[in-house]
């Protein structure tokens, strides 16, 4: 196994890998997550397939709805995935922990909150102030 050098911020090798564990579950629950998801958008465009003969045009209305809604899901659940696959990068590079940003080390409250987190709050809130 790979031993990193984790002088640099300071933690265990214990740790980090008590980091990776928990960063590497989540990611396969969001995996887990996201392949329902996927199988339930395939039922419900099965069931669109199935019936479009005698459609109004308010059950078509409710159908792409719910359709969008099955979409900006899998997009969150891939959006937030991918967020832990950088975490876990930034961890085999001891980056992890410390903000994107300004470098600063990211408060070890927050990162229990969000351990995907790769930024500092003030610079989180900077870039969606600037995204905005
Ligand atoms: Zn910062």
């Amino acid at each position: 196994m790979l031993v990193h050098d984790t002088t640099a911020t300071g933690r265990s090798q214990a740790e980090v890998d008590q980091i990776r564990q928990s960063l590497r579950s989540r990611y396969d629950e969001l995996t887990a997550e996201y392949d329902q998801a996927v199988m339930q958008s395939q039922v419900l465009r099965l069931v669109e397939v199935g019936d479009t003969a005698g459609d109004d045009q308010a059950d078509s209305g409710t159908k792409t709805a719910e359709r969008d809604t099955a979409q900006s899901l899998l997009r969150t659940i891939l959006d937030r995935r991918a967020q832990f696959e950088h975490a876990l990068t930034r961890l085999d590079e001891g980056t992890y922990g410390f903000c994107e940003g300004c470098t600063a080390p990211i408060p070890v409250e927050r990162l229990e909150i969000f351990p995907s987190a790769t930024s500092c709050v003030a610079c989180k809130q900077t870039r969606e102030r600037r995204a905005a």
